[in-house]
């Protein structure tokens, strides 16, 4: 957990150091034999046609170092998706570069882009990587609060972050952990702000297909002014159901794929050779998996957001991504993380406490994020364990 000190690691990463709160609630499940809604990753395989093309390419020629910038077949695709979904256009020889995940793409970016004295700013609650990116770059971070339970942002507070220091906007929509999906308006109100202080923009989009009722995912890429500024994120895992496998792309202007990659080299250089080719399949499929996929995962969004509610959680109806935050205040409790790590021993399910991802503490306490993308049966076990038996 953050505050344990680890004898031999830096000053810098110190406050990021011990075990993350995700592998402590997972290592709680297993003891417990807990139903584990902590961890975002889904208990099924993706497609089958997908898992055939990597056993093939593994059976054929893609087992050795892979081109520095990704595999063609890969890049082509990937610039396919982007045309095809959100209208951008991306040249597939200098404007994508294949990552290790979108984990990879955004600590390669962020490192690429700012330094010491240079300020990133990026929203609260935040994925738990994003401050240890900017602390490992030596910038700071300013955060910009998304207030439960609308999970809005003030304009104003937005507009306050940015100053001559500003160098990057990092921004992740559909948003983990709120489940926000962030609106053509507000997308416009950021792109403005990027434009008008010339701050560049990284997005992570890694839940771009997981959208539900009538929330669309809009890149930040589209909006005036920032098909120049912004270096666009993704990544297999969660549009494939394969989060194993770490397939991710950057797609962006040459020169700013250039500097990221500069820096992605000198991290993984390369990864996933025989992976490459099949994610390239899965971004090839036919419209129908795409909503098959969205409209699969808001049904057991909303069969767990019944069962909280059932439960005395008051859970916020996320608008994508695989989580679903509720409010522990009516079941009598107030510290997300107490009752976290009170829950598996209580009633046999384990979740996430939302103030370990923010830096306003008191902001999160009284929430708790739990993942819906788990299949039906594991989701209803879950409901009938929390039903009546999660007060404390
Ligand atoms: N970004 C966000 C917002 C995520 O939630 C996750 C996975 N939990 C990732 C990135 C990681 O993506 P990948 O597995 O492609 O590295």
């Amino acid at each position: 957990m953050p505050g344990d000190r680890l004898p031999y690691l830096c000053e810098r990463l110190q406050p990021f150091g011990g075990a993350s709160v995700f592998a402590e609630m997972s290592a709680l499940a297993v003891r417990t034999g807990a139903v584990n809604l902590g961890q975002g990753f889904p208990d099924a395989n993706g497609p089958d046609a997908v898992a055939s093309a990597a056993i093939e390419a593994i059976r054929g020629d893609f087992n050795q170092y892979p081109p520095g910038i990704g595999y063609p077949v890969l890049r082509q695709a990937v610039a396919e998706h982007q045309q095809r979904f959100w209208g951008l256009e991306f040249d597939s020889d200098t404007e994508v570069l294949i990552t290790a995940g979108a984990t990879e793409a955004v600590t390669a970016a962020v490192l690429a882009l700012a330094g010491p004295g240079d300020e990133v700013i990026t929203f609260e609650p935040f994925f738990d990587i994003y401050p240890a990116d900017i602390s490992m770059a030596g910038a700071t971070r300013r955060l910009v609060q998304l207030r439960p339970p609308g999970y809005a942002f003030d304009p104003d507070e937005l507009a306050a972050a940015f100053g001559p220091r500003t160098r990057l906007l990092l921004l992740n929509s559909p948003h983990n952990p709120t489940g926000k999906v962030f609106s053509a308006a507000e997308l416009d109100m950021i792109a403005r702000l990027c434009v008008e202080h010339d701050v560049i923009a990284v997005t992570d989009e890694v839940y771009e297909h997981l959208t539900f009722d009538q929330n669309t995912h809009v890149p930040l890429a589209t909006r005036p002014g920032m098909a120049d500024r912004t270096v666009t994120i993704s990544s297999g895992g969660k549009t494939l159901s394969f989060t194993g496998w770490k397939i991710g792309w950057v797609c962006a202007r040459p020169e700013l794929v250039r500097a990221v990659q500069a820096t992605k080299q000198l991290l993984t250089y390369v990864s996933g050779g025989p992976f490459q080719p099949a994610v390239a399949v899965g971004l090839r499929l036919g419209d129908e998996y795409f909503r098959g996929l969205a409209a699969d995962l808001q049904a057991r969004r909303d069969l767990l957001c019944d069962g909280l509610a059932a439960a005395g959680f008051e859970p916020i109806v996320p608008q994508g991504t695989y989580y679903i935050t509720a409010d522990i205040r009516p079941l009598g409790a107030s510290d997300g993380l107490e009752f976290c790590r009170s829950l598996p021993e209580r009633c046999g399910v384990v979740a996430v406490p939302v103030q370990v991802l923010c830096d306003d503490r008191a902001m999160g306490a009284p929430y708790v994020r739990f993942a819906a993308c788990k299949r039906r049966e594991v989701l209803t076990e879950a409901i009938e364990r929390l039903g009546g038996r999660a007060n404390r």
